[in-house]
């Protein structure tokens, strides 16, 4: 095989050589790790049928084609890695305890509450807050920060548990995403009066691909035809075995709206974490840990929710979250009290950030705040190019041709902005998960929080998405934008019905399917020559019906001898009518065309969309 050359310019062979690139690379990114002319590159990827450019960001499967091409062996890096990596570059390791075994603190452990809808989840949460206000306390407003921490007594020795407040495995989901994992152990809530349903088995392969422990809730005890039996027997089908049974997972009956049985419930989560767990933090050091939910504040700023996962984070201590960073200026407990600092598994506000982390973004500390600054830039700029690399739309020149034709590209665009990043990031990860059929691609292009801005309506019309308010609105002067260039801008509070909007759309944005139905048929047994109109046909209707402004064809011999011809006009005797039954003797015009002769059929048919299956 001789090496490829444009326009007679050897490219460098690679000879089995690795070359490592970043996801959403450029060619450019590939030239120069190759010592090669980017110019060079357009000129393969254009022989070898595909059109970019040297800087546009272009997919796995670009850069693959590339490298086979030149005999480079790819090795495209994750996210994740490239951030492992960029840490090392600052000598940061994240993930990790420092020290040895003897630095490590047992901590409490984290709870996410999954289950399927409507079976109590938001309403369990809430109750495990209730138990545990302490005397004095009552009366005093917690705060939904994201998550709060709770005590229960366990054989004499008072225990803390940490709750992320947001119910549902889609946050959890869209946090596993990111790499991050957040949840040591989750509460499935099953209601008793409706046992397992679709999305508590889903919450339950979540959980189970996470590697985390299941406590089982069995709510609505309370309830007339509560079977908690029931929902023990259908859980064992799902490998999730009662303790009294003779299996290894703990379930508690409770009433999440009596508030009965709670504290069991806190019990044998804690149980659950001392059997099959080994919590423990090196809190001496810097802290590191995860942002569960951030938003903007008018007064405050960014604000973010983070989980110290390992360390004490304190107030005066530069981070980095995401691509925010900052000085923690304050911090805030669940309580919304200022509090110092706060230790592993603790969930603390934290005030200071520049910009608004996103929910499962990391979180670290460091040392200097220009180290924080240079982190939090690299990251930005890398989530630009892969927020191009997902609009970049790859059309190979092979088939563009055959794409625009049969209209099979076609992708629903969306932008999406929020109150607060959990929110956001529930909601893409729900609809990314919507199954619409293979014709159609959902993009998320943007998502972030905070009010709907004129950059958002700028991007939504460069790349025909529709944009997504989830809690908040167009800001300025960008409601008056959108109007004005046709942007859709859709404003929703609660996720279930944006995502059915979306799907409802969707379906709709299907290209219909059409097929041809005959209607009928008739035969020409005169041909009238009018000078206003041209030729007329006397027919005789022999099939079906013919109606005026339907589609028709010209058949002589059985041959069909032109199409797409119209019934312009039909008559019975001296008036127009719009349909001539079977039968039936008429005249019909059909317009311009006036090549018929006796003996002719003119059949009729229309277009009608076929449902979908
Ligand atoms: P989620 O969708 O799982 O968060 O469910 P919610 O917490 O919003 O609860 C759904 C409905 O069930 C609400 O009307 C609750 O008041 C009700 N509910 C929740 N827990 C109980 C319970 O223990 N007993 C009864 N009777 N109703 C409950």
């Amino acid at each position: 095989m001789q090496a490829p050359s444009v326009g007679g310019v050897m490219l460098p062979r690679g000879n089995g050589q690795t070359v490592r690139l970043s996801r959403g690379a450029s060619l450019t990114d590939f030239a120069e790790k190759i010592n090669a002319n980017p110019a060079s590159l357009v000129g393969v990827m254009m022989n070898l049928g595909e059109m970019v450019t040297a800087t546009q960001s272009v997919s796995d499967e670009t850069l693959k084609l590339l490298a086979d091409e030149m005999n480079f062996v790819l090795e495209i890096v994750s996210p994740e890695e490239e951030d492992r990596e960029l840490l090392e570059s600052f000598s940061i390791e994240f993930g990790e305890d420092e020290g040895g075994e003897e630095m490590l603190v047992s901590r409490p452990p984290v709870v996410t509450v999954m289950g399927h809808v409507d079976h109590g989840k938001t309403r369990l949460l809430d109750a495990i807050r209730k138990t545990n206000v302490v005397a004095g306390e009552a009366g005093g407003i917690t705060q939904h920060i994201g998550a709060y921490q709770v005590a229960t007594e366990v054989n004499g020795e008072e225990r803390a548990i940490t709750f992320i407040d947001t119910p549902g495995h889609e946050a959890f989901t869209a946090m596993r995403a990111r790499g991050a994992k957040s949840t040591d152990i989750a509460i499935l809530v099953v209601a008793a009066n409706d046992g397992v349903m679709p999305q508590t088995i889903e919450a339950l392969n979540h959980a189970k691909a996470a590697d985390v422990p299941i406590v089982v809730a069995v709510n609505k005890i309370d309830v007339e035809g509560a079977d908690p039996t029931k929902v023990r027997g259908q859980l064992t089908e799902f490998g999730l075995v009662a303790e009294e049974y003779g299996g290894d997972t703990m379930f508690v009956d409770i009433s999440a709206r009596q508030g009965q049985n709670i504290e069991q419930l806190l019990e044998a989560v804690v149980l659950t974490a001392d059997a099959s767990l080994d919590l423990r933090a090196n809190p001496e050091q810097d802290a590191q840990g995860i942002a569960i939910e951030a938003h903007l504040d008018k007064g405050r700023g960014a604000v973010a929710t983070v989980l110290v996962q390992r360390g004490t984070l304190r107030v005066g201590d530069t981070m980095v979250a995401g691509d925010a960073y900052g000085r923690v200026r304050a911090m805030l407990d669940d309580k919304g009290e200022n509090v110092e600092e706060a230790t592993p598994s603790t969930p603390v506000l934290v005030l200071g950030l520049t910009n608004v982390p996103g929910a499962g973004d990391n979180f670290l500390v460091v040392d200097e705040d220009r180290t924080a600054r240079q982190i939090a830039e690299k990251r930005a700029a890398r989530e630009r190019n892969a927020a191009f690399a997902k609009r970049t739309r790859r059309v190979s020149l092979e088939d563009l041709d055959q794409v625009l034709k049969a209209g099979l590209v076609q992708d629903l665009n969306i932008i999406i902005k929020g109150d607060a990043s959990g929110s956001v990031e529930a909601l893409e990860s729900s609809l990314l998960q919507l199954d619409v059929g293979e014709e159609v691609d959902i993009r998320v292009l943007h998502r972030g929080v905070g009010a709907v801005t004129e950059s958002d309506i700028d991007l939504a019309m460069g790349s025909d998405a529709i944009v997504i308010g989830f809690n908040v609105r167009a800001a300025g002067r960008a409601a008056q934008m959108a109007e004005r260039e046709g942007v859709d801008v859709r404003y929703y509070s609660v996720i279930y019905q944006a995502i059915e909007e979306i799907e409802a759309a969707l379906k709709g944005m299907l290209k219909p399917e059409y097929e041809e139905v005959e209607l009928g048929t008739a035969e020409i047994r005169e041909v009238f020559r009018s000078s206003k109109l041209g030729n007329i046909a006397g027919v005789l209707i022999r099939s079906g019906e013919v109606k005026r402004n339907t589609k028709a064809r010209l058949l002589r011999d059985g041959k069909v001898i032109a199409e797409n011809l119209n019934i312009e006009g039909l008559r019975r005797f001296k008036d127009d009518v719009t349909e001539i039954r079977e039968g039936f003797e008429g005249g019909i015009n059909l317009g311009n065309f006036n090549d018929i002769k006796i003996d002719d059929v003119i059949a009729t048919y229309e277009m009608r969309e076929k449902p979908r299956g």
